[in-house]
C-alpha cells in the first residue's frame, strides 16, 4: 500500500507543496485527467511513477473544451474513487482544482493549435482542441513538469500537445501510452459508464471493425478508399453504432490520407445512444 497522495485543491497550494518537495534534479512528472479515473488511466498514472521522483496527477473537468453542455453536466464526477486510484498507482499529489480556480474570469487567451484540428474530432467539435491546447497550457504553467504522460485513446490530442509543445518551446517532454481495452476490446473510457448494457454489448463491434481496417492496412493495402470501406461495411451489422467519422490521417500531422505508404493512424467516431465513442489504431509497417 502506498501513501494517500496530498490532495491540493489551490494553484497558490500547489506552487507551494511542489517548492518544498521538489529537490533539484527531481523528475517531476504530470498525468492530466478529467477524473472518473480508470484502468487506462491506472496505467499512465503507473508509467509516470515509473519515470518520475515526484508525480503529480491532476483532475479537472474542463468546462472549456465541452463542445455540449449537457456533455460537461454530466461527465461523471467520482473525486474519492479517483483518490484512491492515484493513491494505488503511487501519485504523490493531486491537484483537484475548482472551475474558479482555473478559471476565475473568463479567458481572454486561449492557444489555438492550427492544421491538426481540421479533421477528426476537430471538424465535429469546434472550439474542443482550443479547450484542450490552453487548459495544459496553463496546467504545464502551474505544474512545471518536466515529463507529462498522455494516452494514444485521443491520439489527435497527443499529436496537437506534441505539436504545441514543440511549436511554443515549452520544456517538457511527451510521453505517448497505448490505449488500454476491456477484455473484448471495448477501449477504456469514462464515458462508458453511460452506455445500457445492450449498447455495451454492442461496443465491441467498433473496435473490431477497426482492426479488420487496419490489417488490411498493415497487409500492404494502399488505397485508403479502400480501407475506410471495408471499416463501414464491418460496422453495418450494428445500426445501434451511428458513424460520425472513420478517417486514415498522417499520425503527425493529421492530414488523410492520398495513399498509405508509411505509419497510418486509422481513427473514428461513433454514437451508440446518447454517448460518442472514439478508437483508433496506428497502423505500422
Ligand atoms: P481524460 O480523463 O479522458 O481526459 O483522459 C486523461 C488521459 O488519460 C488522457 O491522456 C487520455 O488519453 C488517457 N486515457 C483515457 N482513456 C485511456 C485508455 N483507455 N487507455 C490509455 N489512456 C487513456
Amino acid at each position: 500500500m502506498s501513501a494517500a497522495p496530498k490532495l491540493v485543491e489551490s494553484i497558490a497550494g500547489l506552487r507551494s507543496v511542489l517548492a518544498e518537495s521538489r529537490h533539484p534534479g527531481a523528475v517531476a512528472g504530470f498525468v492530466p485527467t478529467m477524473g472518473a479515473l480508470h484502468a487506462g488511466h491506472a496505467y499512465l498514472l503507473e508509467e509516470g511513477r515509473k519515470g518520475s521522483d515526484i508525480l503529480v496527477a491532476s483532475v479537472f473537468v474542463n468546462a472549456i473544451q465541452f463542445n455540449q453542455r449537457e456533455d460537461f453536466e454530466r461527465y461523471p464526477r467520482t473525486l474519492d474513487a479517483d483518490l484512491a486510484i492515484c493513491g494505488r498507482a503511487g501519485v504523490d499529489i493531486v491537484f483537484a482544482p475548482s472551475h474558479a480556480e482555473m478559471y476565475p474570469e473568463p479567458s481572454r487567451t486561449f492557444v489555438d493549435v492550427e492544421g491538426l484540428t481540421e479533421h477528426l474530432c476537430g471538424r465535429f467539435r469546434p472550439g474542443h482542441f482550443r479547450g484542450v491546447a490552453t487548459v495544459v497550457t496553463k496546467l504545464f504553467q502551474i505544474v512545471q513538469p518536466d515529463r507529462a504522460w498522455l494516452g494514444e485513446k485521443d491520439a489527435q490530442q497527443l499529436a496537437v500537445i506534441r505539436r504545441m509543445v514543440r511549436d511554443l518551446n515549452m520544456p517538457v517532454e511527451i510521453i505517448g501510452v497505448p490505449t488500454v481495452r476491456e477484455p473484448d476490446g471495448l477501449a477504456m473510457s469514462s464515458r462508458n459508464k453511460h452506455l445500457s448494457p445492450a449498447d455495451r454489448a454492442v461496443a465491441p463491434a467498433f473496435y473490431r471493425a477497426l482492426q479488420a481496417g487496419a490489417a488490411l492496412v498493415e497487409s500492404g493495402a494502399s488505397n485508403p478508399a479502400e480501407v475506410l470501406r471495408l471499416v463501414q461495411k464491418a460496422l453495418a451489422p450494428y445500426p445501434e453504432l451511428r458513424i460520425e467519422y472513420v478517417e486514415l490521417v498522417d499520425p503527425d500531422s493529421i492530414q488523410p490520407l492520398e495513399r498509405i505508404s508509411g505509419s497510418a493512424l486509422l481513427a473514428a467516431a461513433v454514437w451508440l445512444g446518447s454517448t460518442r465513442l472514439i478508437d483508433n489504431i496506428l497502423c505500422r509497417r
